[in-house]
């Protein structure tokens, strides 16, 4: 048994109620296997042993108080995973479906994504298994208030850089900041993803999408080809998928199907990007409830709504497919329908979207497919920039943090592709975005000495 067998079986065997951590292991060890065959000190440090084990987990009470006076109990969470290129930099999520595992899986991609955007970040992640669709106003307030009071405790500037994720927008992420402020007694970049009247960044909401949009337009480019006249598929309607609807269409091509949790669209015109928004702030305003994408043909006096599961947008023939709504929402049967009808390229623009099975089978069939760790890295990376800003108490123009966030994908999709090519892997970009991504890391905790 090899060394990253052995570590993977560890893993296995000590955290088999985490499904989805233990599927993000594998993915990323079973890669490195080359990188760690040809530096046998990795072994000797246990290296891959430390890696897998998060530094910190956080886990702590978040008690609030309802509309009705009754009071509530979530369960809150911080993994602070690795901090050897950085502090740990990593969103949080607020979903009914929060668990540690989801939590590790997240927070242990985030260490190679935030390694690969060149910046010096590490990886965490957090979040809680409160649910805000459908609550007030004052309900999250409280909420977050109440998360946050905890939370301070383990976090700062230097030390833990959280932001939002599912669940948390430029809202939640206001409310939390405004209670660090208020708990600590001063002013700095703690959290990403602020208003831009107190320190967020110019093109924050559009960098995942943009990012996504630019990486794979990068592959186009670099083999003689453009967006011009691509049928793109997107799954999602939410922040990423918007986003990278309006880039594709910027850049010549055409989006022609979303998906929400109730339904999906289809409109051969291109997908109308005013309408999504529409839509999105509707289903997020607390008083609208029960908006869905089914609004559509309404709004823009076209295109098609049908209800039911949106991996129905995978059998609708295009060029190129962009899953942007959740982990393991593009199944083997999908990858099966996207090859069949000519689709050539994959691009995660959510975290984990596509199943070991399908990836592979993507793999095998020609299509070029790149994983979320190095495709939605745009948003980390302008957190990143958003960071730089508030050290520096300054703010750059849209188009300055967006050259820089098109410099920041292109970048990482070279340094992919190198990496792949370097272990014979060529053309393989799950492989070389987790060697990029674990080089600088592994680097940098084998200085730093057995800690
Ligand atoms: P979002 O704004 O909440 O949008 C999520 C979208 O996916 C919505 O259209 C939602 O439908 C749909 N959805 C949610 N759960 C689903 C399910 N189980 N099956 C099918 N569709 C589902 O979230 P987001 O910010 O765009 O993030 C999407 C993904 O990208 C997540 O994996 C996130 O971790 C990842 N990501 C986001 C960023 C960022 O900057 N936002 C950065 C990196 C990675 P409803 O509207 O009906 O709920």
């Amino acid at each position: 048994m090899s060394y990253v067998e052995r570590v993977l079986e560890d893993v296995k065997a000590k955290n088999a109620e985490q499904p989805l951590f233990i599927q993000a292991a594998t993915e990323i060890l079973t890669t490195l296997e080359p990188v760690v065959e040809a530096h046998p000190e990795y072994e000797e440090n246990a290296l891959l042993e430390r890696f897998v084990e998060p530094e910190r987990i956080i886990q702590f009470r978040v008690p609030w108080i309802d509309d009705e006076g009754k009071v509530q109990v979530n369960r809150g969470y911080r993994v602070e995973f690795n901090s050897a290129i950085g502090p740990y930099k990593g969103g949080l999520r607020f979903t009914p479906t929060v668990t540690l595992g989801m939590l590790k899986f997240l927070g242990f991609e985030q260490i190679l994504k935030n390694s690969l955007t060149t910046l010096p970040m590490g990886g965490g992640k957090g979040g809680s298994d409160f649910d805000p669709k459908g609550k007030s106003n004052n309900e999250i307030m409280r909420f977050c208030q109440s998360f946050m009071t905890e939370l301070s405790r383990h976090i700062g500037p230097d030390t833990d850089v959280p932001a939002g994720d599912l669940g948390v927008g430029g809202r939640e992420v206001a409310y939390m900041f405004g209670q660090y402020k208020r708990l600590r007694n001063e002013f700095t970049g703690t959290l990403t993803g602020k208003g831009l009247s107190f320190g967020g960044s110019l093109a924050r909401t559009e960098a995942t999408g943009y990012g996504l949009v630019y990486m794979v337009n990068e592959h186009l480019n670099c083999t003689g080809d453009t967006m011009e006249g691509k049928t793109v598929v997107v799954h999602g309607s939410g922040n990423v998928a918007i986003y990278a609807v309006q880039k594709v269409e910027q850049l010549g091509g055409k989006a022609i199907a979303v998906s929400d949790t109730k339904g999906w669209v289809r409109d051969d015109e291109g997908i109308d990007v005013a309408a999504l928004e529409e839509i999105y702030n509707r289903k997020r305003s607390g008083n609208d409830k029960g908006v869905s994408l089914a609004l559509y043909p309404e709004l823009t006096g076209r295109g098609t709504y049908t209800a039911g599961d949106g991996r129905a947008v995978w059998a609708i023939p295009c060029d190129i497919a962009l899953p942007c709504a959740r982990e393991n929402t593009l199944l083997l049967e999908d990858a099966e329908a996207l090859v069949a009808n000519g689709c050539k390229i994959v691009g995660e623009g959510a975290n984990m979207p596509t199943t070991l099975d399908a990836t592979e089978y993507f793999q095998k069939n020609g299509v070029v497919f790149f994983p979320g760790k190095a495709a939605n890295a745009g948003g980390v990376a302008t957190s990143g920039l958003e960071m730089s800003q508030n050290a520096e108490h300054l703010s750059w123009t849209f188009e300055e943090v967006d050259a820089k966030l098109e410099g920041i994908m292109k970048s990482i999709y070279h340094a992919c592709d190198d990496a792949a090519k370097r272990y014979g892997r060529e053309g393989d970009f799950v492989a070389g975005a987790n060697i990029a991504g674990f080089e600088k890391v592994a680097d940098a905790m084998m200085a730093q000495g057995v800690i």
